[in-house]
C-alpha cells in the first residue's frame, strides 16, 4: 500500500532502444538507495538476461493466474507479451528504498492513478527516429522482425509524452544521466524541505 514516506518512485519510459536500461542501472550504481523494480514478463529471456535480476520470466498461464489473484499494481500487453509490476515487491521495497520503474506508458497511466505517491515520471527519447533505428539494430538482441516491430511502435509510443513530468533527450549518455540526476535530487530536496515544514 505504498507507505514510502520521503522515498520516491521514478518511472523511466521510452520507446524501445533509447537506453533506459543502461540509465536505470547507472542510477542504481551511483545511488544504492534506489532499487530497480523487477517486473514479471511472459517474453523469453535475451541471451544476456538473468531471471530474477532483469525480469521474473514466467509462463502466460502463471501470469494470468497472478492477474486473477489481483497481484499486480499494473500490467500491460506489449509486443505480444505481458509485463507487470507486483504489488507485494513494491510495497515492501518502498518502505526503505527509492524505486525506479522501467515501464511503458500504459503502466505509467495506471500508477498515476494512485494518489499520495512521490512519483516522478520521466520520458526518454532519442534526438530523432533514425537514431533510434540505429540503436535497435546495434543492440543485436532482437531479431530483424523484432527490430521492425519496435521501430514501428515509436509513433504510437511518443504520443504519450504528455503524460510525463519531464522529457529528457538521450543524445549523450553522460549528459542525459546528469539531467536525470538533477531531477531526482531536486525532488528529493523538495520532499525533505516540505517534511521539515510539516513538523
Ligand atoms: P523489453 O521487452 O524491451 O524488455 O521491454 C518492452 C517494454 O516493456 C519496455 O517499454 C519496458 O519499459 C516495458 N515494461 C517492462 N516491464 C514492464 C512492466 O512491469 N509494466 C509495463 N507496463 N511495462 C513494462
Amino acid at each position: 500500500m505504498f507507505h514510502g514516506g520521503e522515498n520516491i518512485m521514478v518511472i523511466l519510459s521510452s520507446p524501445s532502444g533509447v537506453g533506459k536500461t543502461t540509465l536505470t542501472k547507472k542510477i542504481q550504481q551511483k545511488y544504492p538507495n534506489f532499487k530497480i523494480s523487477v517486473s514479471h514478463t511472459t517474453r523469453s529471456p535475451r541471451s544476456n538476461e538473468v531471471d530474477g535480476v532483469d525480469y521474473h520470466f514466467v509462463s502466460k498461464d502463471n501470469f494470468k493466474k497472478l492477474i486473477k489473484e489481483n497481484k499486480f499494481y499494473e500490467y500491460a500487453k506489449i509486443f505480444e507479451n505481458y509485463y507487470g509490476t507486483l504489488k507485494q515487491s513494491v510495497d515492501s521495497t518502498i518502505k526503505s528504498n527509492d524505486i525506479i520503474f522501467d515501464i511503458d506508458w500504459q503502466g505509467t497511466k495506471k500508477l498515476s492513478k494512485f494518489k499520495n505517491l512521490n512519483l516522478i515520471k520521466i520520458y526518454l527519447i532519442t534526438e530523432n527516429k533514425e537514431e533510434l533505428k540505429n540503436r535497435l539494430v546495434k543492440r543485436d538482441q532482437n531479431t530483424q522482425i523484432e527490430v521492425e516491430k519496435r521501430y514501428r511502435s515509436f509513433d504510437e509510443d511518443v504520443k504519450h509524452w504528455k503524460d510525463y513530468d519531464y522529457i529528457v533527450i538521450n543524445k549523450n549518455l553522460d549528459i542525459c544521466f546528469k539531467q536525470i540526476e538533477s531531477i531526482i535530487n531536486l525532488i528529493k530536496k523538495k520532499l525533505v524541505i516540505s517534511s521539515r515544514i510539516a513538523l
